[in-house]
C-alpha cells in the first residue's frame, strides 16, 4: 500500500515536470507546434448484434456515416471482460495482473487510478506535449494530473456507493477524491453544464420489480435519458470550449440497459413476461439514442480529425448453462439477462471503427486481428510517438491507407 501510494506521487511530480518542461520548450520555439487530433468515443459494451439490424434499416445515420467513410470491425477482448478491466487494457496495453486493475474490486478495494502499475495513455500523451481532454471514461478516479482536463467516470465514489459496486454520483455528491482536474474547472462545468450525473444509473434491485415492473422500467428508462442528455450537453461543452488534440469520451448507459432489459425471448435464461414484454425496444433505443450523441461529436470534427469509435466488450444473452448465481448484479442484489464476463473473450468481441485522414474508407474488417490491446499503441502512433516496451499490442496498420506512414496526419497535415 505504501508502495503503490509512494509511486503515485512519485509519478504525478515526474509528471508535472514534464508538463512545466513542456510549456518551456514551447516558449522557446516560439510556435506552438500542430498536432493530430484525435476524438476517442467509448460506448460501454457496444454489440455487433443490436447495431446491425438498427443500421441496416437507416435508424442509425450517424454511425452509418462514420463506418461508410473508415474502417470498422469487431474487436477482440480478454477473458471474462469487464469495463475497469478493458479500460485499463485501452489506457495501458498491459493485462490486468500487469497495470494493476484486475476488476470492479483489487484487493477488496474499487478500483482506482492510484492502483495503476503501468503508465497509462493520457500521462504517455501529457508527457509528450499532446493536449489531453477526457471525460466519463471508467475507472480513471480519483483524477491524475494532465495536460488539459480529465473527468472521471464510472467507479467514481460518492453518495451511496458501496465498494466496488456501481453508482452514479453526481459531480457534487462526490466524495474520496477528485472527480475533476483541474479542480477549477468543476465549478465551471457547474455553471455552464449543471450538476450532470458522472456514470449511468444503477440497475433496479430484485425486491423493487415485483408488481412495480411497469412503472420502474419507465422510471428508470426515465433516468438513462436524462443522464445520457447531461453527458452529450457536457460533450458539446468541452469540445466548443476546451478543444484538445486527444479527447476520450465515453457512455455508459448501453450497457447498464442491455443487462436487465436485453430484448430476449421465452426461451431465453431468466425470461420474466411481466418484465421483459414492457419496453422492447429500451435496449436498441440506447443506440438510436447515442447516435444523436455521436451526432452532436460529429459536429465539432473537420476533416482533418480523426474519429475512434470503441468498445471495451459485446453483451449477450445469458446460456442455459449459467448457475443461478451469474443472474445476479451488483453485489447479488439485481437480476440481470445479458451479460459480457464470459470465460471465452471472444463470444463477446466490442466494436472498432476508425475514420479520418490516411485511415481507408469503407472497409470490414473480418474475424478478430484487431484487440482491444492495440488502441493505445495506435494512439500513440498517430501522434509518432514509439509505444514503450511494456505494451503488449500493435499498431492497427491495416486500418492505413499507407501502412508505412510514421504518423498519419504528418503527410495531410498544412505545414
Ligand atoms: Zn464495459
Amino acid at each position: 500500500m505504501i508502495t503503490w501510494k509512494l509511486k503515485a506521487s512519485q509519478y504525478s511530480l515526474l509528471l508535472a515536470a514534464f508538463l512545466v518542461a513542456g510549456s518551456v520548450r514551447g516558449q522557446e520555439v516560439g510556435k506552438p507546434e500542430t498536432k493530430p487530433r484525435v476524438v476517442v468515443f467509448g460506448v460501454n459494451g457496444a454489440e455487433w448484434d443490436i447495431l446491425k439490424p438498427l443500421l441496416l434499416r437507416g435508424e442509425m445515420p450517424n454511425l452509418a456515416h462514420v463506418i461508410q467513410r473508415g474502417v470498422s470491425g469487431k474487436m477482440r477482448t480478454i477473458s471474462a471482460p469487464n469495463c475497469p478491466k478493458i479500460y485499463s487494457i485501452f489506457e495501458t496495453s498491459t493485462p490486468p495482473q500487469e497495470n494493476g486493475i484486475t476488476g470492479f474490486l483489487v484487493h477488496g478495494v474499487t478500483a482506482n487510478t492510484s492502483m495503476l502499475r503501468t503508465q497509462p495513455l493520457w500521462s504517455l500523451l501529457s508527457q509528450s506535449g499532446v493536449s489531453v481532454g477526457m471525460a466519463n471514461v471508467p475507472a480513471t478516479f480519483p483524477v491524475k494530473p494532465v495536460n488539459g482536463y480529465m473527468i472521471s467516470g464510472m467507479l467514481t465514489r460518492g453518495k451511496d456507493c458501496e465498494d466496488g459496486v456501481l453508482c452514479s454520483p453526481k459531480l457534487s455528491e462526490v466524495s474520496n477524491g477528485d472527480a475533476v482536474y483541474p479542480r477549477n474547472m468543476a465549478p465551471e462545468l457547474e455553471k455552464n453544464v449543471g450538476d450532470f450525473h458522472i456514470d449511468c444509473a444503477r440497475m433496479p434491485e430484485a425486491k423493487d420489480l415485483p408488481g412495480h415492473e411497469v412503472a420502474t422500467v419507465y422510471s428508470w428508462l426515465a433516468k438513462v435519458t436524462k443522464i445520457r442528455e447531461e453527458q452529450r450537453k457536457l460533450f458539446d461543452y468541452l469540445l466548443a470550449s476546451h478543444p484538445t488534440d486527444f479527447t476520450f469520451f465515453v457512455q455508459s448507459c448501453e450497457d447498464r440497459v442491455g443487462h436487465w432489459l436485453y430484448p430476449i425471448q421465452p426461451y431465453n435464461v431468466g425470461y420474466n413476461a411481466r418484465l421483459h414484454t414492457v419496453q422492447l425496444n429500451a435496449f436498441p433505443d440506447q443506440y438510436r439514442a447515442m447516435d444523436k450523441v455521436l451526432g452532436t461529436i460529429l459536429g465539432h470534427l473537420d476533416e482533418n480529425t480523426i474519429l475512434l469509435i470503441i468498445s471495451d466488450h459485446g453483451i449477450k444473452p445469458l446460456r442455459e448453462s449459467e448457475s443461478h448465481s451469474t443472474h445476479m448484479d451488483h453485489g447479488g442484489t439485481t437480476p440481470i439477462i445479458a451479460k459480457h464476463d464470459f470465460e471465452d473473450g471472444d463470444d463477446v468481441p466490442g466494436v472498432f471503427i476508425a475514420m479520418g485522414p490516411g485511415i481507408k474508407k469503407g472497409v470490414r474488417v473480418t474475424g478478430l486481428p484487431m484487440s482491444v490491446f492495440d488502441v493505445a499503441p495506435t494512439i500513440l502512433h498517430f501522434y509518432g510517438i514509439t509505444q514503450p516496451p511494456q505494451m503488449q499490442g500493435r499498431v492497427l496498420t491495416e486500418i492505413f491507407e499507407n501502412k508505412n506512414a510514421v504518423s498519419i496526419t504528418a503527410s495531410s497535415s498544412p505545414d
